[in-house]
């Protein structure tokens, strides 16, 4: 049977309802963030039960299929080539680019619509958004004149590619862009949304700038933990998905390799240190589904390596024979590929 993708709908629903307290107490909204498992709606059907505000995805692909009352954002910065389905499957976008924004209003215009824009800035990650040096002002200015845009945010991503971590200064220079547009145009910004799991500490401390109205969280509700330090939150579940995959060998063999050594299947040459013979296990899952430097072997059980189909591993201790099931808990990137692959069942757990 195909190894499986096991999530817990209960312990999901824990972690939402948990943070998503907090952020309210806060006086933050929140975009649930539904990439990670390509808005899966099994999951999406606990979201709906929660107050949380809004659904978030980067593929317009998983906003079309999901059901939900709740109004949906599209997080990547639409390809000009998809602005008629951005207008029509969903409620607001991320934008920095004018000459995409006047394609959303025109299109917007055809469909008697009116679409909603967050406008990103980069304060310094490197990722999307206008560089906070810029002058946006003559932007904002021509988006303003846009009669089917309603500028309904500023925003800002922070910790996804140059790991800038939030701070009080990286904050400042939002903060300024939002004064200065608000100055300049005698107008008053809706939505403040000042990042994604990496600013949970902020607000946990009661340092987030007020200013800052939303946040957008995808990895701390599904692994339970922050992003700017990679710390556990407190009594939060980092196990809401678990791979399930069977041994299909088990047999004691050297640590190393016999004979004169070339490159493993993905060309890379590999080292290998002798500890003698060991119990070891290949478990019918590999990199076409997950590197398994993504994956969190159960105590007792140490990951040696994997090739396309298959994982190997060390059986330190514990008793595990042909055929059992062992279960691994995974990081942000694992949860991404296996919740991508179809190579996985799903089964869900904790019912509803
Ligand atoms: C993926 C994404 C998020 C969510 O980030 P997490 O670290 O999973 O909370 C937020 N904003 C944007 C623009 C994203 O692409």
């Amino acid at each position: 049977m195909m190894p499986s993708l096991h999530i817990n709908l209960k312990k999901y629903r824990h972690n939402l309802l948990v943070l998503y307290n907090q952020l309210t107490s806060e006086g933050i909204t929140v975009m649930a963030v539904t990439k990670v498992f390509c808005g899966d709606q099994r999951l999406v059907d606990v979201l709906n039960e929660t107050e949380i505000e809004y659904l978030a995805d980067s593929k317009i692909e998983n906003l079309k299929q999901i059901k939900t009352n709740k109004p949906r954002v599209l997080l990547r910065i639409p390809q000009q080539s998809e602005v008629d389905d951005v207008v029509s499957y969903c409620d607001i976008s991320l934008n920095s680019e004018l000459d995409t924004v006047i394609l959303l209003n025109e299109s917007s215009m055809k469909k008697h619509l009116k679409h909603h824009i967050i406008l990103m800035f980069d304060l310094g990650d490197l990722r999307e958004g206008i560089y906070y040096r810029e002058d946006y002002i003559a932007i904002v200015r021509e988006i303003l004149k846009l009669e089917h845009i309603e500028l309904y945010g500023i925003g800002t991503n922070l910790t996804c590619y140059g790991g800038l971590i939030p701070s009080e200064v990286v904050y400042q220079r939002l903060e300024q862009i939002k004064d200065n547009i608000e100055k300049t145009f005698n107008i008053e910004i809706p939505m403040i949304s000042g990042g994604n799991s990496s600013s949970l500490q902020l607000a946990f401390d009661h340092q987030l700038p007020k200013y800052i109205n939303n946040l957008r969280i995808g990895e701390a509700f599904v692994l339970g933990r922050e992003t700017a330090y990679g710390m556990q939150i407190n009594s939060l579940y980092d196990d809401v998905f678990e791979l399930h995959a069977e041994i299909i060998e088990i047999k004691d063999k050297p640590s190393m390799p016999e004979g004169e050594l070339g490159f493993d299947a993905f060309g890379n040459k590999v080292a290998f240190i002798d500890e003698g013979i060991m119990k070891r296990a290949i478990i019918g899952i590999g990199r076409q589904e997950v590197h398994c430097e993504n994956l969190i072997a159960p105590q007792g059980i140490r990951i040696l390596g994997c090739s396309s189909d298959h994982l190997i591993v060390q059986i330190q201790e514990g008793d595990y024979n042909l055929g059992d099931t062992i279960k691994f808990k995974m990081t942000y990137a694992g949860i991404l590929s296996l919740s991508t692959s179809r190579y996985l069942r799903r089964e869900y757990d904790g019912d509803l």
